[in-house]
C-alpha cells in the first residue's frame, strides 16, 4: 500500500479494517467519560474514532497518557450535543469536553492537510503553518505525523481502520514517516525530534533513510517555535527517554540548532542518564534540574573549584552562561534562578566545607536539592564519594538540628518576669 498520498477515492475503500474479533482493545482499557463522548457522538449520526496515541498504545497494550477524539461533527455541532463542551483554538477549532476534575477530552474534526498555495506565510503562535481545513477520516490520517500515530478505532462496530500501513509497522515495530520524510521534516521540523522521540519510547527502528534525511534536514529545527521544542524536550525526560534521545539528536546533528546553537559538555550526557532515571522515580521533570544539567560541564570549565574564585563572582558566571539560552527558550526568571542557584550549590560542595557562609548555604531551602544534583553528579563523572558523604552528614545533621526545638525557641517562649508597676511618685 502506498503511503505518499490520501488519494482521491472513496473514504475508507482502500483502508484495512479489522473487526472487533481480529484485535485486542476491549472498552474496559478505554477511559468511561471518553467512551460516553463517543457514544454520544455516534448515537447522534457521526462518525467517532478515537485516534492518535490512544489506538496505538492500546494495541501495544500500553498504558494511553489520553484520549483524542476525531470526527466528522464540526466543533459547532459538537458544541451543541455536551453542555461541559468549551471550543479552543484560533487557526484550528478544537472542541475540549471537561468532565469533574480536571480531565478535559479533546474532540477534532477530520481535517485535511493544506494544499501548497493554501500554506500560510507566517506560521501560528505554535510554530504551524496549517490551516483550519476540514477533511475526510483518510485525509486525516494522512496529515497525521507516523503510519503507527494514524489509526482509527470505531465506536461504531468497534473495529479499527488503517489507512497508512500502521498495523504491519506496529506488527514489525518500526517508526514510519507518513509520505516522503524529506517534505514532510520540511513542513515541520519537530517531526524529526518526535521521530528520535518515539523510536525511544516504544523501542521502535527507524529506517537509515529516515536517519539520514534528519542529519540532512537538521538544521531546519532553528526555525521551530521554541515553546513546542521546550515542550517536546521535557516529554522526552517524562517518558525516561532524555538522555538517550539527545545524544542521538547530537549524533544527527540536530541538537545545536534545536537548542539555539548550545552543545552541551560530555559529562552532561553522562549525567543526562542519571538526572532521567531520577525524575522517573520523583514522578516529574524538574526544568530546573535539567537546565543546571545542560551547563554543568561548561560551568566547571568556567569555574575550576582548583581556582578558588569568591561565590559573588561565581554566581555571576553561572548567570552569564545560561542568558543566551534562556533567553532563546524565554525562560521564566524564577527558573533561571534556580538552575543558578543548583550550579552555585554544586560549587559550594565540590570545593569542600569549612567555608564562609555554610551555616545559611545548609539552611536554604534550594540546598538539598542541588545535593541530589551533586550527588548524580559524582556518580555520573566518577567524582569524589567521600565528599559527598560528608555533605550528606551535614545536611543531616542539620535537618536533625532544625527539628529539635532550638534554644532560642525555648527561650522566647519561656515566660518573662513581670515588670513590677512603677509606683506612682505623684
Ligand atoms: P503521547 O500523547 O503518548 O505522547 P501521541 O501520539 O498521542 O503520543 P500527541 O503529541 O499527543 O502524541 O499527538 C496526538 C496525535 O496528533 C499524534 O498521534 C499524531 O497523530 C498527531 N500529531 C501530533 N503532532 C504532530 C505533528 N507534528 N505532525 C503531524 N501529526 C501530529
Ligand atoms: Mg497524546
Amino acid at each position: 500500500m502506498s503511503i505518499s498520498s490520501p488519494g482521491s477515492g472513496a473514504d475508507a475503500d482502500s483502508a484495512k479494517r479489522l473487526s472487533r474479533s481480529e484485535h485486542k482493545i476491549s472498552r474496559r482499557r478505554i477511559d468511561e467519560n471518553t467512551l460516553k463522548v463517543l457514544y454520544r457522538l455516534h448515537r447522534h449520526g457521526y462518525k467517532a474514532y478515537l485516534v492518535g496515541g490512544s489506538v496505538r498504545d492500546l494495541l501495544l497494550d500500553r498504558t494511553p497518557k489520553d484520549f483524542d477524539i476525531g470526527t466528522d461533527a464540526t466543533p459547532q455541532q459538537v458544541k451543541q450535543l455536551f453542555r461541559n463542551c468549551f471550543l479552543v483554538g484560533r487557526r484550528f477549532r478544537l472542541a475540549h469536553i471537561r468532565f469533574g476534575g480536571d480531565q478535559v477530552i479533546e474532540v477534532a474534526t477530520f481535517r485535511r492537510h493544506p494544499k501548497p498555495e493554501e500554506f500560510p506565510e507566517d506560521p501560528d503562535e505554535h510554530g504551524f503553518f496549517m490551516q483550519n481545513q476540514f477533511g475526510t477520516p483518510r485525509e486525516d490520517a494522512f496529515r497525521r505525523d507516523f503510519t503507527i500515530n494514524a489509526l482509527f478505532y470505531d465506536i461504531a462496530d468497534f473495529s479499527i481502520i488503517d489507512h497508512v500501513g500502521g498495523l504491519d509497522d506496529l506488527e514489525k515495530r518500526r517508526l514510519r514517516v507518513i509520505g516522503d520524510p524529506k517534505i514532510r521534516f520540511e513542513e515541520d521540523p519537530v517531526r524529526m525530534l518526535r521521530a528520535l522521540e518515539f523510536s525511544a519510547r516504544l523501542d521502535f527502528s527507524l529506517d537509515h533513510s529516515t536517519l539520514t534525511t534528519i542529519t540532512e534536514q537538521a538544521p531546519l529545527i532553528a526555525e521551530a517555535a521554541t515553546a513546542r521544542i521546550r515542550e517536546e524536550l521535557l516529554e522526552l525526560f517524562r517518558h525516561g527517554v532524555g538522555a538517550e534521545v539527545l545524544q542521538q539528536a547530537q549524533t544527527l546533528g540536530l541538537m545545536q540548532p534545536m537548542m539555539g546553537g548550545y552543545m552541551p559538555g560530555k559529562v552532561t550526557f553522562r549525567l543526562l542518564h542519571e538526572i532521567n532515571r531520577y525524575f522517573l522515580k520523583l514522578g516529574k521533570v524538574d526544568e530546573a534540574v535539567l537546565l543546571a544539567t545542560l551547563f554543568i560541564d561548561h560551568f566547571w570549565q568556567k569555574c575550576p573549584v582548583k581556582a578558588s574564585i569568591p561565590i559573588n563572582e561565581v554566581v555571576q558566571s553561572a548567570g552569564h552562561l545560561m542568558t543566551p539560552y534562556c533567553a532563546h527558550f524565554h525562560l521564566a526568571h524564577g527558573l533561571r534562578h534556580q538552575a543558578r542557584e543548583l550550579l552555585v550549590g554544586c560549587y559550594r560542595f565540590a570545593r569542600g566545607l569549612g567555608h564562609r557562609g555554610q551555616k545559611r548555604f545548609l539552611q536554604n531551602p534550594v540546598t538539598p536539592l542541588a545535593l541530589e544534583m551533586f550527588r548524580l553528579w559524582t556518580e555520573a563523572s566518577g567524582g569524589d564519594r567521600a565528599l559527598l558523604g560528608t555533605w550528606q552528614k551535614a545536611l543531616h545533621t542539620r535537618d536533625e538540628i532544625s527539628h529539635q526545638p532550638s534554644r532560642d525557641a525555648t527561650r522566647r517562649t519561656r515566660r518573662r518576669p513581670r515588670r513590677r508597676r512603677q509606683s506612682n511618685p505623684a
